[in-house]
């Protein structure tokens, strides 16, 4: 899977056209590798389960990246997420960190936990998670 250079991304906010992604269509890439999306996700919502959202969009494509929580409540393992959609809010490809979330079909828990915050932030326009870009930015220095 091929992903911009992180110094393109920008923190997801409401001001962007980000791809018109909904449950359907997420739910159309999770189910052809026999993922059960709903169950699998909705738990994690709203739990700071991400600690940030990012996006970049090219001329074809819109990229999604995330660093999400191996599992609830451990803060050191972070496994960082990409996802592309097609500008008609379709799964281009994904991949995570994890050993399940190998690219470019990438399916395991925490893709399909970007995807459901996805489909989230373009649904209500907020998006959940633990800080912003800004913030990334200076724990890194
Ligand atoms: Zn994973």
């Amino acid at each position: 899977m091929q992903i911009p250079a992180t110094s393109f991304y920008k923190d997801v906010n409401t001001n962007m056209k980000m791809a018109p992604v909904d449950r359907e269509k997420a739910n159309v890439y999770m189910e052809r590798y026999g993922v059960e999306f709903d169950q699998l996700v909705t738990s994690f919502y709203g739990d700071k389960f991400l600690l940030y959202l990012w996006m970049f969009s090219s001329d074809n494509l819109c990229y999604v990246k995330s660093s999400c929580r191996a599992e609830m409540n451990k803060k050191i393992d972070l496994y960082v997420v990409d996802i592309s959609f097609t500008k008609h809010g379709f799964v281009h490809d994904a991949q995570c960190e994890c050993g399940a979330g190998e690219g470019p079909f990438g399916h395991c828990k925490h893709v399909g936990t970007v995807l459901y915050f996805s489909v989230k932030c373009v649904q209500s326009g907020e998006v959940k998670v633990e800080s912003s870009f800004t913030e990334q930015l200076q724990s890194f220095t």
